[in-house]
This record gives C-alpha cells, sequence and structure tokens, in this order.
C-alpha cells in the first residue's frame, strides 16, 4: 500500500462553513446569548425533523439522557433495562439519576439491545427500557414499544448516534422519548448539546421544569432541578447544522454503500430491511488481530476507532459500584471485534477506494 503524497484519512471530521459562523456573530450582535428565541426556534426545527410534538434543548447528549430520565420520575429504588454495549453515558446517565442499570445483551446482528434478552430481565422494579440506536441503526423499535406497553414501561431513546434513522418509516427519536447529542463527531453538531424529543406533553413539561433550575415561575422552585440549559449561541449552530444534516445523511449511505461494495475481507455493516441506517460510524467485525489489522490500516493512512473497547458492565466503575453483574456474551464478542472506519461527509471517491484497497490488503 502507497501512502507517498496522501495525507491520513481521519475518523471524524466536523463541518463548519460559513453559515454557522455568520449565525454565531448575529447572536453575539443580538446580545442574547444564554436560552432565548435561537433555542426555541431550534426545538420548534428539531421537534418538526423528528415528527414530534416537542423537543428540549440541554446543554449535551449526557445532559438530555439524565434530564429524561428524571421528567420519567426514575429515581432511587428504580431500574432501567439497558445496553451493555454503548458509550458510558447511556449506564451513567441512569446512575447520576439514583436508578440501576441492568444490562441486557445485544443482538449479534447489529450489537443493538435484544429485545428478548430485555423481557427476561423486566422485574417489578423497572421503570424503563434505554435502547441505544448503535452507529446510527435502528434497534428493533416495535418490539421494544410492544414491551413497554405490555408492562407500562418508558421507553426513551438513546439516539445519540441517530439523527435521521428510521425503522418503519419513523425516525429515531419518535417511538418513546429520545435523546440526542450534538458533539463535534456525530452527524450534526453544535459544538456540545442535546435535545429530548416527546409527543407527552407532560414529560415536556417537566424536562423543561427541570432543565431550568426546578422552577416554572422564577424563584419559586416547587422541583427538583439544575441548569441544563442550551445556549442561543449553540442553537444558532445546530439551527444551520439541521438545514445540513439529510445531505450528510445522504452522503454517509452513499460512501457506506460504496466501501460495501468495495470491502471483501472482512464482514461490513448489516441493514435491517425497511430500516434507515444513518452509518453515525461504519464499523466492521474483525474476528481476529484487530490489534494488527488497526495497525496495518494506521501505516496506510487510515484512521481508525473502536467502539467499544470494553463493554459497560466490565469497566472499573461499574465494579465499584456494583453494578458489574450482565449475561452478555454477545456484548463482550463484539467489544473485542469491531473496527470503525471512516464514512465521513467529508470522504472523495478517492478516499472510499483507499479505504476499501486498504482493508482488503491488512486483512
Ligand atoms: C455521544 C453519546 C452520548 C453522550 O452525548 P454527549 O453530548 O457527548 O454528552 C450518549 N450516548 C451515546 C450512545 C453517544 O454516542
Amino acid at each position: 500500500m502507497t501512502t507517498a503524497h496522501r495525507p491520513m484519512i481521519s475518523i471524524a471530521k466536523p463541518l463548519i462553513g460559513d453559515e454557522e459562523k455568520q449565525a454565531i456573530l448575529e447572536v453575539l450582535d443580538s446580545g442574547q446569548l444564554a436560552q432565548g428565541p435561537r433555542t426555541e426556534a431550534f426545538e420548534r426545527a428539531f421537534a418538526e425533523y423528528i415528527g414530534t410534538k416537542h423537543a428540549v434543548a440541554v446543554v449535551n447528549g449526557t445532559a438530555a439522557l439524565v434530564v429524561a430520565l428524571q421528567a420519567h420520575g426514575i429515581g432511587p429504588g428504580d431500574e432501567v433495562i439497558t445496553s451493555p454495549f454503548s458509550f458510558i453515558a447511556t449506564a451513567t446517565s441512569i446512575i447520576a439519576c439514583g436508578a440501576t442499570p441492568v444490562f441486557a445483551d445485544v443482538d449479534a446482528f447489529d450489537f443493538n439491545l435484544d429485545p428478548e434478552k430485555v423481557d427476561e430481565l423486566i422485574t417489578d422494579r423497572t421503570k424503563a427500557i434505554m435502547p441505544v440506536h448503535l452507529y446510527g441503526h435502528p434497534a428493533r423499535m416495535a418490539e421494544f414499544e410492544e414491551l413497554c406497553e405490555d408492562n407500562g414501561l418508558a421507553l426513551i431513546e438513546d439516539a445519540a448516534q441517530a439523527h435521521g434513522a428510521e425503522s418503519q418509516g419513523r425516525r429515531a427519536g419518535s417511538f418513546g422519548t429520545g435523546c440526542f447529542s450534538f458533539y463535534p463527531t456525530k452527524n450534526m453538531t453544535s459544538g456540545e448539546g442535546g435535545i429530548i424529543t416527546t409527543d407527552d406533553d407532560d414529560v415536556a413539561r417537566q424536562a423543561r421544569i427541570i432543565r431550568n433550575q426546578g422552577q416554572e415561575r422564577r424563584y419559586y422552585h416547587e422541583h427538583f432541578g439544575l441548569n441544563w440549559r442550551m445556549t442561543d449561541i449553540t442553537a444558532a449552530i445546530g439551527l444551520v447544522q439541521l438545514g445540513r444534516l439529510e445531505g450528510w445523511n445522504e452522503a454517509r449511505i452513499t460512501n457506506a454503500e460504496a466501501l460495501a461494495a468495495r470491502i471483501t475481507s472482512v464482514e461490513t455493516p448489516r441493514v435491517r430491511p425497511g430500516d434507515r441506517h444513518v452509518f453515525h460510524q461504519f464499523t466492521v467485525r474483525v474476528p481476529r488481530d484487530r490489534d494488527g489489522f488497526q495497525r496495518r490500516l494506521l501505516e496506510a493512512g487510515v484512521g481508525t476507532a473502536v467502539h467499544y473497547p470494553v463493554p459497560i458492565h466490565r469497566q472499573p466503575i461499574m465494579r465499584k459500584l456494583g453494578v458489574d453483574t450482565a449475561d452478555a456474551p454477545i456484548a463482550e464478542a463484539a467489544a473485542e471485534m469491531v473496527l470503525s472506519l471512516p464514512v465521513h461527509p467529508s470522504l472523495s471517491p478517492d478516499d472510499i477506494a483507499h479505504i476499501a484497497a486498504a482493508v482488503n490488503a491488512a486483512y
């Protein structure tokens, strides 16, 4: 593999243009910097995009999860069943509410939470199920909806990687209470940022109170809340990025299809028929010598990342907190074999050809 004159292809690349810069300057000139009219406009536009009645903007994706859980009244003594194969915030947000995460194994098809495994773990302490749309591929939402309905549970979606993903024509974040992140590596960014989507008037109302110091009227605090507010500078960036999201999602899907058509040496991502995978990550399966494979790709100028090397229940902090038990062999096997390749919208056709050739040569 020749690497001469070829710059490194990075695993992620946030795209910020003149429109975003202009939008920030307009907010600075307006003098209204904290949560204000741009945040409201961003919430309306995002709710419309996802197809929900409400959206409540917050400071980051982790806060979206914490505020959503609290808006559903989840706290000490409650259990929330979730995926052990995710970013740590999926579980720490539950712990931050005083509740206990219970880990069910994932589905070998797409490494998303398996509804059948969840079903086995429901007890009278279970208050919610929190699937994650890992890598931008929707979890099995029809089954989760049914499980929640049958057992009277809240459905909270960790949609931090799934802006625009669809299952049976419905967007991720519209099945239950959706939680999104706008961190720079996500499919759209606002720097830092997060948002909660819901059709439930009461959940939206609670979320608005919780993010704003637990007050409905200024300086009268009937509820417990903190400051989780988004700034109008952040919202202004988010509004511009939301307008560009569909073009970027389409570019990710095109890139993923081109990679999958060319890569022959390792297994490429599976997409369930009828679902829309928005390829936050393009994650291949490397059954042996992943470290060597990753090193050879780096030498060929292809940046990669492991999402995630350690399942959540195996993390040292979970042992300290006593939530390190899980029967999750599929999650454990996944952690040893996954590797994400670049799939972001700035890749050129030449980059795609180079990545695929490097992958086929390295394994
Ligand atoms: C990014 C991410 C989060 C947290 O979002 P932040 O904005 O970084 O706080 C939560 N869950 C998943 C699955 C994520 O990928």
